[in-house]
């Protein structure tokens, strides 16, 4: 079993201050694969220390030396994909030829994204003709906590680690306790890259203990957090003492409208994208809404597709759809398929218990209700895990307003060959982003939602302003400007 018991805090790898042993299972065979620690108290006032401390060379340095450490990283992660691919495999789940393909490369699009946008910033510009001594600089806002979910780790790990370091901001990054292997290599990649000590340090643990405590830390600037709706909450309360600023990445219930008009491979499209990492993706289409005269057609198709994906290892190469994270993620899901078919939604693919054959390690069936109703738990909750909704609507009206009507906004997804009613649902739909016919976001997109879902704003230049303050100067001597250059 792999021993990873140490935190890297201000350019070492340390002994936690109190040995708390946390297995890390396999949720392909149920068993720990490895041994990290759950940090404390005093290793997370070490970590904020060592944050503290090289924040002020660190903020002071030019934005070209922090372009070439982050390069750095990125040349070290292409040295080690197979392995990013591996540890994320192996910690949650993804299977193997998803990982090396989906996965472990967001690491590089997300970096070579932000470094796009980074270089367009600009630190310090004039307010406008109209005050020519008045300037507006941007500047880092300090320590930063940040904090990530198991599902798609390296994605939200790149997502926060790299737009808080170009910014010129040290930070903190508090893995989620079920995919810590990945962090830690991501951890190696900043020490072989020469990021200095004490600007990037990591510290495995619980959101009870380190979770709350980076919190609640006086010395922590920002906190930013993606994961459950609950666990923003708290962090919110937690943050409100000290009113550090707080960006949350939440979850979701996103619709996908397919309309009569919909491209022959819609329905699949959808069923596909909700089963992709087996449901396990906040901005998951769970909620299948088809206009009623394409309605039969689109249950039958969305039964067939469900059924004919495979489930498996993630150890194994294919295109099957590994487990769920873990037990308490398995039975969550059990609970919500049990809900479905007490409250009269109609099973047309998977259902309860282990896929067929199986009998050990956290698989669920490929699992598609019909005739969903809104108000339905499984309408209403976030299910993350591999279960559809399908829910008729009678009119384009009908359909925004069962969209519209849950406490999630992420994404919503319309699919439909009329260009004029996708321009007017993608205004009226309420969610952060809206995906139509197929075609995902182009790099430097922002991802974030509303109401429920948080209200972050994470990629691009947007990614990066959430580590900035912007200053406003008055009195600034220009001739020293013109002289300067
Ligand atoms: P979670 O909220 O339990 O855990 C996420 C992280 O928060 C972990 O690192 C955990 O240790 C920490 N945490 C938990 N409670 C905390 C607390 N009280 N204080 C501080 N930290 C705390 O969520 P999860 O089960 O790991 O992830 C699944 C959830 O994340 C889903 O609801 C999903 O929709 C959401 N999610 C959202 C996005 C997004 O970008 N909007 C992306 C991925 C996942």
């Amino acid at each position: 079993m792999i021993s990873r018991r140490e935190f890297y805090i201000n350019g070492a790898w340390v002994q936690p201050s109190v040995p708390r042993d946390c297995p890390v299972i396999d949720p392909s065979t149920e068993d720990a694969c490895a041994m990290i620690s759950l940090g404390s108290e005093a290793d997370t006032n070490a970590a904020v220390a060592a944050a503290k401390a090289a924040f002020p060379a660190w903020a002071a340095t030019p934005p070209a030396e922090r372009r070439r450490h982050v390069e750095g990283i990125l040349a070290q992660y292409e040295k080690r994909a197979e392995e990013m691919a591996r540890a994320i495999s192996l910690e949650m789940g993804a299977p193997i030829d998803m990982s090396r393909d989906s996965q472990a490369p967001c690491l590089p699009w997300h970096l070579k994204n932000f470094l796009t946008a980074f270089d367009q910033i600009e630190w310090i510009k004039p307010l406008g003709p109209h005050a020519p001594d008045d300037r507006i600089a941007l500047e880092p806002i300090g320590v930063v906590g940040l904090i990530t979910p198991w599902n798609w780790p390296m994605n939200q790990v790149t997502l926060k680690v790299i737009p808080a370091l170009l910014a010129g901001c040290t930070c903190i990054l508090k893995p989620s306790e079920e995919s810590p292997l990945s962090s830690m290599l991501f951890a190696e990649f900043c020490h072989d890259a020469g990021v200095p000590p004490g600007v990037f340090n990591l510290i495995n643990g619980d959101g009870p203990g380190v979770g709350s405590q980076l919190s609640a830390h006086p010395d922590v600037e920002m906190i930013s957090f993606t994961g459950s709706t609950r666990a923003g909450r708290a962090i919110s309360v937690a943050a409100a003492q000290t009113l550090k600023r707080v960006t949350l990445e939440l979850g979701g219930k996103g619709a996908n409208l397919i309309f009569a008009d919909a491209d022959a491979r819609a329905v699949e499209r959808g069923v596909r994208h909700l089963m992709n990492n087996s449901g396990q993706s906040c901005n998951a289409p769970s909620r299948m809404l088809v206009e009623r005269p394409y309605y039969d057609r689109a249950v039958e198709i969305a039964a067939e597709v469900a059924s004919s994906i495979k489930v498996g290892p993630a150890s194994e190469p294919g295109k099957h759809i590994g487990p769920v994270v873990n037990k308490r993620q398995w039975e969550q899901i059990q609970g919500y398929i049990q809900k479905g078919i007490d409250e009269g939604a109609r099973l047309v693919a998977g259902g309860l218990g282990l896929p067929e054959g199986m009998n050990k390690g956290f698989y669920v069936r490929p699992t598609v209700f019909a005739d969903v109703t809104p108000g339905m738990t499984i309408e209403k909750e976030e299910i993350f895990g591999p279960v559809l909704s399908i829910i008729p609507f009678e009119t384009e009206e009908d359909a925004v307003r069962i969209a519209n009507d849950t406490p999630y906004g992420l994404t919503n997804y319309v699919q439909s060959q009329d260009g004029a009613r996708r321009n007017r649902l993608a205004r009226v739909l309420k969610s952060g982003m809206v995906e139509m016919n197929g075609r995902s976001r182009a790099a430097g997109s922002p991802f974030g939602g509303v109401k429920a879902s948080g209200r972050a704003r994470e990629g691009g230049h947007w990614g990066i302003e959430e580590f900035l303050e912007v200053k406003a100067i008055s009195g600034w001597d220009s001739s020293v400007d013109i002289a300067a250059e």
